[in-house]
């Protein structure tokens, strides 16, 4: 018999509060949006009555009962082509980390949705501030993507992006919700459940606000919490660090695109030499660290690179590598190169992975080979090709880069058919 109560039961809804940086609650971080209706706010509505209002009970109910959610499709959708979704992920997860009372609590039928205790985790983006313009981010996420999208309207640059166009208004209207009396009233009443918070941005070693937060739970006096913070850590400061490591399990959930160049690229303008320096520096503190990289088009045929990287430097200093997919937006992800040469060089990968592989390094790189059905999809619409090498162009000629120049194991056309050997 399954561990849980229906095929379709997520945790997430049962545990977790997650805002996106205008403050609007979804589900978690892999829901795009949420059903919530009228839209429900953080520093606008009050956290104890969202928790049990009726659109969290009727999620429940409808997971208990094995029923699908509309903005839960990804996970199905990931879960139909056999790939782990983070629905299975965090229900794992959470399973190992609860006592089992608490599982059994959270799962009872007999609540009928209602959940008695309030959240204990949460995923809280404080804001857009952040230092770079990462090439897959947008103005709600980064305020100097939002600068340069920006400049690029006004030299009437437009890359056919509606979605940016209208993040870029929304950013420009987007309320302070972080510094409402409300918000900080909610914090007295989540901080006693809290197990688990989750921090990112906007570049959240950048953001104020993130260093009054931690400081107020802890004078609020629980400190049995797991903070893990998704930076780009191209800036630490020391009185963060001191603050962070005061809480039973601190982790920096570290952003890295690729290696030197590669990473400097997307990631723009970071610095290879100085985010190599700041890694360096954290492995000699207590912090946990761990990776997300996030594969798209444009480090597709730099993985082996990264991972020998991880094997020379980190492997024995990370806890984890988040192997996440992009797929918004789509005409940047991974699918705009054709099918044939994707296949060739996943070969190459498996062949590379299955050679160096250990005790050691295995546990990061599995999960990496359960995405390669995502990694195998056909390849995406004329359309969305075009538009990457418009976008791919466009922010070249602004930033002063040259795709094949910045990253040479890019192909330099969209075709298998070109002479050009992908690798
Ligand atoms: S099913 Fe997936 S999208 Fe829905 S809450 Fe769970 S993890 Fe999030």
């Amino acid at each position: 018999m399954s561990d849980y109560p229906s095929p379709t039961f997520c945790v997430m809804p049962f545990l977790h509060l997650s805002a996106k940086t205008s403050g609007a609650l979804r589900l978690c971080c892999e829901s795009p949006n949420s059903d919530l209706s009228p839209r429900t706010m953080l520093g606008k509505d009050r956290v104890e009555e969202i928790w049990n209002g009726p659109y969290y009970q009727e999620v429940r109910r409808k997971m208990l009962n094995g029923e699908k959610i509309a903005s839960c499709q990804i996970c199905y959708k990931k879960e139909e082509k056999g790939v782990t979704s983070r629905r299975m992920e965090y229900n794992e997860a959470w399973k190992n980390k609860l006592s089992p009372s608490t599982w059994e609590e959270i799962t009872a039928l007999k609540n009928q949705g209602i959940q008695p205790t309030p959240p204990q985790y949460i995923d809280l983006r404080q804001g857009n501030i952040c230092n770079l313009k990462c090439r897959m981010c947008n103005s709600m996420t980064s305020s100097t993507f939002a600068k340069e999208w920006q400049e690029l309207q006004d030299s009437h640059q437009t890359v056919g992006f509606d979605e940016e166009n209208d993040n870029l208004k929304f950013s420009k209207r987007m309320q302070p919700w972080y510094e409402s009396e409300l918000f900080w009233k909610d914090l007295e009443f989540l901080a006693p459940h809290l197990k688990k918070i989750y921090l990112t941005g906007g570049e959240p070693l950048l953001i104020k606000n993130n260093l009054k937060l931690l400081k107020r739970i802890l004078e609020l006096g629980n400190r049995d919490i797991e903070i893990s913070i998704n930076t780009n850590l191209t800036v630490i400061s020391e009185e963060f660090l001191e603050v962070f490591s005061q809480f039973k399990k601190a982790t920096f959930s570290l952003s890295i695109d690729g290696v030197g160049k590669t990473n400097d690229y997307i990631r723009y303008p970071s610095q290879w030499n100085e985010l190599e320096r700041n890694i360096f520096l954290v492995t000699k503190t207590p912090i946990r660290l761990d990776i997300t990289y996030t594969l798209q088009a444009y480090n597709f045929f730099d993985i082996i690179s990264f991972i020998k990287w991880v094997n020379r430097h980190l492997v024995e200093r990370i806890d984890y590598i988040d192997w996440n997919i992009l797929d918004t937006p789509s005409f940047l992800a991974h699918t705009i190169w054709d099918r044939p040469r994707r296949m060739s060089y996943i070969q190459e990968l498996d062949a590379y992975l299955k050679n160096t592989e250990n005790e050691q390094n295995q546990k990061f790189y599995y999960k990496l080979r359960e995405k390669f059905p995502l990694l195998k999809a056909p390849q995406a619409s004329p359309d969305e090709c075009e538009h990457f090498e418009r976008y791919t162009q466009i922010l070249d000629q602004h930033r002063g880069h040259k795709l094949k120049e910045e990253i040479p194991s890019s192909p330099s056309s969209l075709s298998s058919k070109s002479k050009e050997k992908a690798v």
